[in-house]
C-alpha cells in the first residue's frame, strides 16, 4: 500500500485519545494533515501508513487533546499579583478595578494577552474563551493569532444594572447602559463566518446581578441565532448572589430559568453558592459549568465546600474548567484547576474517589470542548477532528517512573511536562518555549506596561515585610 502524505507525525506516544470510548494507545501515534487530524492508533499500523513531512518522537510520554480554558480574562494579566493578600473583595472594585479599566489602553491590554497566550500555551492550553473583559477584542485576538492558540471573544463589559455586585462601576468605557449594550451586542460574532478562523465570536454578558431581564432575554437570543455559547458570571459569592436575591425575589437561577435564559448553549462560571431549588434548573437545562475552584478558595469564598459541582457531574452536567483571571487563580493552568478541583472534592466529601484523574482530564478536555462550543473540532484526538494536542516530554524527574502516566500527568508532573503544542495542526510550543513569540520580548512588554499602568493609577502593591 502507498504510504498517504502527511504533514506531521507524532508517534511512540502515550496516546490519550478522549474518543467516546476514552482510547488509550499505550504505544501511539497521531498523523496530521493541514489543520487535521487523518490518522490515531497504535504506533506501528499509524507509522507505517503515512509519509510525514514532519516526525515528533514522543519517547514513550504522554500525547493528549490540549486544554480548553472555558472562563477567563486577559486583560488583567497585567496586575497579577498587586493585590497582595489584604485587599477585600468588598472594596476591589472601587479600589482597583475602576481605576484600572480607566487607564488602562488598548496596547497595554494587547501586551497582557500576549502574555496570557504564551502562560497557557506553556500549561497545555490550546482554547481559551475569554469572558468579554477586553475593551477592544481585537487586541485579545490579535495576540492569540500572534501566539497561535485558539480562542473566543466577546462584546465587552455588556451589564446594564450597575457593577458586580450592583454598585455603579464608574468604568467610562463600559456605561452600564442597556442601549448601549444591545448596540454591540454581536458584533463579534462577525468572526465565525470563516469556518477555519482561529478566533471566533461568543456572546458573553458580565452577569452576577449586574444584567437587566432584557439584556439577559437579548444575549440569549443572539446566542441561540448564532449558534453559539453565552457566558456569564453567577453565583461567584454570597454577596452577589444575596444581590440577585433581593433583586429577583428569588433565586437567581430559578429567575434565569423562567425567563427563558437557561439552555445547553450557556455556560455561567463560578456557580459556587447555588441553593437545592436552583439544582433542578441548573440540570434539566443541558447547560455547562466553567468551575474555577482557585478562584474560590484563593478568597475563601467556599465554593470547593458548599458548591453542587460534584453532584452536577454526577449527574452527567457538562462541569468544565476556569482559570478566571490574575488576581483570582493568579496563573492560566487548567490543569491546575482540574488537580484542585479533584482534591477538593474528595475534601469535601471525605473520600479517595470522589474525583479521579479520568474525572480531571474529561473536565480539562472534552468537557471543554462542549462548554465553549467547539466540540465537533476539539476536546479528543479522534480523525476528522482539528490537530489541537500536547505533547508531554518525559525529561523531568515527576514524569517518572512511568509505569502510570496518566496518573504522573495529572497528580505529579502537571504542566512541568508539557514540551510541545500544536493547535490546528501548527507546532506553537516547543521544547516549553513558544514558537511563533519570542517569549523574553513578551515578559519585557508586560513588565514594563504593568509598572506603567500602576503608575498612572498611584498603586503601590503592598507588601507585609520590609522592602529596603
Ligand atoms: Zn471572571
Amino acid at each position: 500500500m502507498t504510504p498517504t502524505d502527511v504533514d506531521l507525525l507524532i508517534r511512540n506516544g502515550y496516546v490519550i485519545t478522549m474518543d467516546p470510548d476514552r482510547t488509550v494507545y499505550e504505544r501511539g501515534a497521531v498523523a496530521v494533515k493541514g489543520r487535521a487530524i487523518v490518522a490515531v492508533g497504535r504506533d506501528h499500523e499509524v507509522s507505517s501508513e503515512v509519509r510525514a513531512g514532519r516526525t515528533i518522537d514522543a519517547d514513550g510520554a504522554p500525547i493528549h487533546p490540549g486544554f480548553v480554558e472555558c472562563h477567563n480574562h486577559v486583560s488583567l494579566h497585567l496586575v497579577r499579583g498587586a493585590f497582595g493578600d489584604s485587599i477585600s473583595w468588598q472594596s476591589v472594585n472601587d479600589e482597583f478595578y475602576v481605576p484600572y479599566w480607566n487607564t488602562v489602553t488598548d496596547e497595554e491590554e494587547h501586551v497582557a494577552s500576549l502574555l496570557a497566550c504564551v502562560e497557557m500555551l506553556r500549561n497545555g492550553t490550546t482554547c481559551f474563551m475569554e469572558a468579554g473583559s477586553v475593551f477592544e477584542p481585537e487586541t485579545a485576538a490579535t495576540a492569540a493569532e500572534a501566539a497561535g492558540i485558539r480562542a473566543l471573544v466577546a462584546d465587552p463589559f455588556l451589564w446594564d444594572v450597575g457593577g458586580y455586585t450592583s454598585d455603579a462601576p464608574a468604568v467610562k468605557r463600559a456605561p452600564a447602559s442597556t442601549d448601549h449594550c444591545l448596540d454591540i451586542l454581536g458584533t463579534q460574532l462577525r468572526r465565525n463566518d470563516d469556518p477555519d478562523a482561529l478566533v471566533r465570536g461568543h456572546v458573553a454578558i458580565v452577569g452576577m446581578g449586574s444584567a437587566t431581564d432584557e439584556l439577559e432575554r437579548a444575549a440569549k437570543e443572539v446566542a441561540d441565532a448564532a449558534g453559539v455559547v453565552l457566558n456569564q458570571h453567577q453565583s461567584y459569592c454570597l454577596d452577589d448572589v444575596a444581590g440577585d436575591d433581593l433583586r429577583h425575589g428569588r433565586h437567581p437561577l430559578v429567575h434565569l430559568d423562567d425567563i427563558g435564559v437557561l439552555g445547553a448553549n450557556c455556560t455561567f462560571a463560578h456557580m459556587n453558592l447555588l441553593r437545592d431549588d436552583e439544582v433542578a434548573a441548573v440540570e434539566q437545562s443541558g447547560m455547562s459549568l466553567a468551575w474555577a475552584p482557585q478562584s474560590s478558595m484563593i478568597w475563601g469564598i467556599g465554593g470547593t465546600q458548599h458548591g453542587h459541582h460534584l453532584d452536577f457531574h454526577r449527574a452527567g452536567v457538562n462541569v468544565a474548567l476556569g482559570s478566571d483571571s490574575s488576581n483570582w487563580s493568579n496563573r492560566f493552568d487548567i490543569g491546575q484547576q482540574a488537580f484542585l478541583a479533584v482534591l477538593s472534592a474528595r475534601e469535601k466529601e471525605r473520600s479517595r474517589t470522589a474525583l479521579t484523574a479520568e474525572d480531571a482530564l474529561e473536565m480539562a478536555t472534552i468537557n471543554g470542548a462542549r462548554a465553549v462550543g467547539l466540540e465537533h473540532l476539539i476536546g479528543s484526538l479522534e480523525v476528522g477532528k482539528r490537530a489541537d494536542l500536547v505533547v508531554r516530554g518525559n525529561d523531568v524527574p515527576e514524569a517518572h517512573p512511568t509505569t502510570s502516566p496518566l496518573m504522573q500527568l495529572v497528580y505529579s508532573a502537571r504542566d512541568a511536562s508539557v514540551d510541545t503544542v500544536v493547535v490546528d495542526g501548527r507546532v506553537v510550543l516547543e521544547r516549553r518555549q513558544p514558537v511563533l513569540l519570542d517569549a523574553a520580548d513578551v515578559y519585557r512588554r508586560a513588565d514594563r506596561a504593568a509598572r506603567a499602568v500602576l503608575d498612572r493609577m498611584g498603586y503601590h502593591v503592598p507588601r507585609r515585610w520590609p522592602h529596603r
